[in-house]
């Protein structure tokens, strides 16, 4: 049986809390490899390691951090094939998906090559008499990143490229679902000359988790997840003094006006909902389809659907994939079956012929779903749209800004004056006008509002440098000896 272990100071670790964690095949639903699961001793080891070498990194010329992140670059784009492999194996996304999500990572470590830039801070001459003042961005210390199962390569590098490029050491818990990219990218990051314990691995659950919300030494936790974990480690971490971002869940709604292209709009809807089997927290899991055009809308969804390839990640020409676990399929299934008795109507049903092995779910289709029915209400997260009919414009934004998830959104149209009016008005972090997944480039920053983020900063881009430094403003005078005398008043500006 594979094993998957930690990766501390350089190298991997063997675990010794004799607990491990079960990594399936999700095509074959048989176990592939088996995960060791930290202790509390070696999250402590890890974040050991970490204050260990703070110090030396952080005094590493900004010159020398970003060649590390250039050749890292370049080894992640030798490797792109490979890391995709390795994360479509135990996910289970199609290959062209992992290659993507690989890509939107490497965004993120070419951003962070600009460091030396990114960390320049003000500068005030003359503030007072013979007075400069100016402003510093210093790492916070140890940071840990906690990242969930449904990007296994692209979420931990929205988070490592910006720390360990400011000057932070790094102890990642990657989901112990599919951990193995992680330790690739590990791998990686040592041949791009990180430094020995400059960036750590402890693989684990729970019991991990909590270590690092206590440890007095972490500074800062990134989350990615669920919302209701994402408020836990908010709350307890922030009780502990750390700085903490947590993002979580979502609802995303895609809202289609009357004049908007229905064939686009259809197209945009089926990839947005059905990529990836629907375990994207960015994926479309509602559209909003305006009364005068619903009826035309839900036929081109429901004639796209068939033509789906559903299948391995290994097998060519597949579209996509199986869930991530057994268990997580049955949750799924349950919403698609107890549609009907809320109230909703099953226009497709993807719990029926799907193969025998392997956690699959085929595409459905959910029509006149509403606020209360429990597959309008929950983060499904599986290859499930629901429809939900609205009489416009007014009724759609009125639904999007009621749910409790503003993560992303939506709108179809071809009404440039909707759409800024849309832009304007919706509570929602990310915004997409006739782009159904908006994923922010990574030189803005990733975040949604309610209860998709706990915290105050979004991860990545300009908002991830300030998430990890901390600003230091520096009151300078190199006086004129001539000029000195006592004064016992507050300073004020002369
Ligand atoms: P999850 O919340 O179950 O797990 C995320 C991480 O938290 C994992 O590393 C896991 O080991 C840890 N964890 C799980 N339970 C814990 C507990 N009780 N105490 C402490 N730690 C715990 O999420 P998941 O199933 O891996 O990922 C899917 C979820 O993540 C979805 O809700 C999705 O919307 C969300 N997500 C959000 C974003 C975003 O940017 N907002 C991005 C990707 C995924």
């Amino acid at each position: 049986m594979n094993r998957i272990s930690h990766w501390i100071d350089g190298k991997v670790v063997e675990g010794s809390s004799g607990r491990s964690g079960v990594v399936f095949d999700p095509a074959t639903g048989a176990q592939q490899s088996a995960v060791d699961l930290a202790s509390v001793a070696e999250v402590d080891k890890a974040v050991a390691v970490a204050k260990a070498a703070f110090p030396a990194w952080r005094s590493t010329n900004l010159s020398r951090r970003a060649e590390v992140m250039f050749h890292l670059r370049e080894l992640i784009d030798a490797n792109r094939k490979e890391i995709a492999s390795l994360l479509s194996k135990e996910h289970g996304k199609v290959l062209g998906d992992a290659l993507g999500e690989v890509a939107r990572g490497l965004e993120n470590i070419e951003f962070a090559c600009g460091v030396p830039n990114l960390l320049k801070g003000g500068y005030s001459e003359q503030a007072s008499g013979g007075v400069d003042v100016y402003s510093i961005k210093q790492p916070l210390g140890v940071v840990a990143g906690i990242t969930p199962f449904n990007f296994p390569a692209m979420v931990p590098m929205w988070m490592f490229a910006n720390a360990l490029a400011c000057g932070n050491t790094f102890v990642l818990k990657p989901s112990e679902k599919d951990p193995s990219t992680s330790m690739l990218l590990a791998e990686l990051l040592k041949q791009a000359g990180l430094p020995d314990g400059t960036f750590n691995i402890v693989n684990g659950d729970k019991v991990a988790v909590d270590r690092l919300l206590a440890h007095p030494d972490v500074q800062a936790i990134s989350f990615v997840g669920s919302t209701p974990i994402a408020r836990y480690i908010y709350e307890t971490g922030t009780k502990n003094g750390k700085r903490v971002q947590a993002l979580g869940g979502a609802k995303n709604h895609m809202l289609v006006l009357p004049d908007a292209d229905l064939d686009m709009a259809a197209d945009a809807a089926v990839s947005a909902a059905y990529g990836s089997a629907g375990e994207r927290c960015m994926a479309i899991s509602v559209v909003l389809a305006s009364d005068a055009i619903a009826d035309a809308l839900v036929a081109k969804i429901k004639d796209r659907i068939p033509a789906i390839k559903v299948g391995p990640a290994s097998e060519d020409g597949n579209e996509m994939g199986p869930l991530i676990t057994g268990e997580h399929r049955d949750k799924v299934r349950g919403y698609v079956q107890g549609a009907a008795g809320e109230g909703a109507e099953l226009v497709v049903d993807g719990t029926n012929d799907v193969p025998a092995n392997g956690f699959f779910l085929k595409p459905s289709l959910i029509d006149h779903a509403k606020p209360g029915m429990r597959c309008y209400d929950d983060e499904i997260f599986g290859p499930v749209l629901t429809i939900t009919r609205v009489k416009g414009y007014d009724d759609g934004l009125a639904l999007i800004n009621a749910n409790q998830f503003g993560n992303g959104t939506a709108i179809f149209t071809r009404d440039g004056g909707a759409a800024r009016q849309f832009e304007f008005e919706v509570q929602v972090g990310m915004v997409g006008i006739n782009v159904p997944i908006p994923v922010p480039v990574s030189y803005y920053s990733f975040g949604g509002w309610k209860a998709s983020l706990f915290g105050d900063t979004h991860m990545y881009g300009p908002e991830g440098i300030n998430f990890y430094t901390r600003t230091k403003v520096v009151t300078s005078r190199w006086p004129d000896p001539r000029t000195s005398k006592i004064d016992l008043g507050f300073p004020q500006n002369r």
